[in-house]
């Protein structure tokens, strides 16, 4: 069976404090820290253990994974499987990215995102460079900000040419068209992220191939949805998995729309969806990107 697991389990501190996080960060005491650490090798342990299955993951922490050491290692070894076909997270790399070089690069993937204000811009385009000349796969992003614009045109001229810069659209902004052309004219895709898509009862393939997992096991169709499907390690998830339309009015958020199978974004992202990475290079997006069915 091929699933797509999107994990997220009780971390929740970020050494990063971005006046714009959407996520409820906290300090993780060294108890929560240790109960996520036992989580996370929970769901490793049973990653590993699924050799009938391909499986890709998405960690998608609501704080900062990867300057826990845990994390890091957790990676690297679920790169090396066989049966996983890619294990990427989100991150705000603040992190060394020495250890990347201990993990199987066809199969790690890193999606990055860039927070003028919290780091220097320099620090963080020289880590971009230190994964490109590690072979890392990753992609780059940006919160669509007015006062973010400069930093993320630089970063579109810096970056190597094939790194795909992508901008999310800042949570409750209205753009207007000329300021979606000036975001569209670094990321051709912006289109699909300005606007929230209608998606209530269309079919989406979480549910069915794509699921959210927490630290206990619950096993949701998304991070959106709460109902639960079952849990991961008793397998009484996997009853439950079938093709669903989509219960709610609209879905704003990349990790989750890009299963909708009303958009072209598997094509799009082929190979990549996890990570961002889309399949065409930079220049070729501008046509995807006009026009993306936005409702
Ligand atoms: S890096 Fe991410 S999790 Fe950390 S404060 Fe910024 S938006 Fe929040
Ligand atoms: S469209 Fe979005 S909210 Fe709806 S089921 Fe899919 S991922 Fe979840």
């Amino acid at each position: 069976m091929d699933l797509t697991l999107l994990y997220r389990g009780p971390l929740a501190s970020c050494d990063y404090d971005c006046p714009y996080c959407p996520f409820a960060k906290r300090r993780d005491s060294r108890e929560q820290l240790r109960a996520d650490h036992a989580a996370l090798e929970r769901f490793a342990t049973w990653v590993t253990e699924q050799r009938e299955d391909r499986i890709s993951v998405l960690f998608t922490p609501w704080g900062e994974g990867l300057v826990r050491s845990w994390y890091r290692d957790t990676l690297t070894a679920l790169s090396h499987l066989p049966h996983v076909e890619r294990v990427a997270i989100q991150t705000n790399l603040s992190c060394r990215t020495e250890w990347t070089s201990a993990a199987d690069p066809d199969t790690l993937a890193l999606w990055c995102t860039y927070h003028p204000g919290q780091t220097p811009y320099d620090r963080f385009l020289a880590k971009c460079h230190e994964l490109s000349g590690r072979s890392v796969r990753y992609s780059v992003g940006i919160v669509g900000l007015p006062e973010h614009l400069d930093a993320a045109r630089r970063l579109r001229a810096e970056l190597p040419g094939h790194v795909y810069l992508w901008v999310n659209a800042a949570e409750g902004r209205t753009y207007t068209d000329a300021e979606a052309a000036e975001w569209a004219a670094l990321d051709p895709l912006f289109p699909y992220s300005r606007h929230p898509h209608r998606s209530a009862g269309l079919p989406c393939r979480t549910g069915e191939s794509v699921l959210s997992v927490d630290g206990e096991g619950t096993v949701r169709r998304c991070h959106f949805v709460p109902e639960p499907l079952g849990n991961l390690y008793d397998g009484s998830f996997r009853a439950g998995l079938r093709p669903r339309a989509c219960p709610r009015a609209a879905c704003d958020c990349h990790i989750g729309y890009v299963h909708l199978e009303s958009l072209p974004l598997y094509d799009v992202f082929a190979g990549g969806v996890l990570e961002r990475v889309p399949a065409l290079p930079v220049r070729e997006l501008a046509v995807l990107g006009v026009g993306a069915a936005k409702k």
